[in-house]
């Protein structure tokens, strides 16, 4: 590759040639929080407080403290965050090698689907049609699930929760074994406050695309949104947690680069 390559980039961007999309959810105190069993550890919500602005605090600068749970708001999960990826190596915020920070974004488009039926469930037989329509998915690819979910971030239907848990789109099992082990994907991306469907603890594996995919040694990223800005292919999606030693995951800013 020639240095030309990289030259390329910044003029293109800088031309308006290609566009940056944000694909991040503000962080705020009203962050969605997944909701777990009552018996189970609890994430830490978003909390900013500030230690001074311009005043006897600290005359000359604005600074705040935050806190939240690694899993909090647009974020990136690593294979340790679960069990069936503990032992990979270079699985945590801190270790997971460079490349997992940088792929071309293809998009599934669910969003008519999901509108139909809020427990959608992505199948292998889904992904091949989108393939058959816009080419095999490359390895190294972040499969981004579009369900527009993402315009429901500040209501109640974010999560969708009911008595019997919440009620969000995800994937059948099938169709992350496609991903990961005939695609070899770098990860899944939702809309969604997590990887996994609302009902995903009643599936076969529970939790099917923390549980295939960590297991895989791949990635996710929840709550991201702008998805409806991007082609179902060519864009590239770059994306990195926070560099938290031995973490599961981060808060993280994603964008991706389009083609204008
Ligand atoms: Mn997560």
């Amino acid at each position: 590759m020639s240095a030309q390559t990289l030259i390329n980039l910044v003029t293109g961007i800088s031309a308006g040639a290609i566009r940056i999309v944000d694909l991040t959810q503000p962080l705020h105190e009203h962050t969605p929080l997944l909701s777990i069993p009552p018996e189970f550890g609890q994430s830490w919500p978003f909390k900013i407080e500030e230690i001074s602005k311009y005043d006897d605090r600290g005359p000359g600068w604005y600074w705040n403290n935050f806190s939240c749970g690694e899993h909090t708001g647009t974020h990136f999960d690593v294979p340790i965050h679960w069990v069936s990826g503990k032992d990979h190596e270079k699985n945590a915020t801190d270790t997971v090698p460079n490349e997992a920070f940088i792929g071309a974004a293809c998009v599934i488009d669910a969003v008519a689907d999901c509108q139909a039926n809020p427990d959608f469930l992505v199948s292998r037989d889904y992904l091949m049609q989108w393939e058959s329509k816009n080419g095999t998915i490359p390895a190294g690819a972040w499969v981004l699930f579009r369900t527009d979910w993402s315009k429901k971030y500040d209501s109640d239907e974010f999560l969708n929760n009911r008595e019997d848990g919440g009620h969000t789109p995800g994937w059948e099992p099938d169709a992350i074994r496609f991903l990961a082990d005939e695609r070899n994907v770098k990860g899944a991306g939702v809309e969604t406050v997590g990887t996994d469907a609302g009902q995903s603890f009643i599936q076969d594996p529970q939790f099917p695309c923390h549980n295939l995919m960590h297991g895989a040694n791949k990635y996710g990223l929840a709550a991201l949104c702008n998805l409806d800005q991007l082609p179902a292919t060519g864009a590239v999606v770059i994306a990195a947690p926070l560099k938290i030693e031995n973490g599961s995951g981060s808060p993280c800013r994603a964008f991706a680069l389009v083609p204008a």
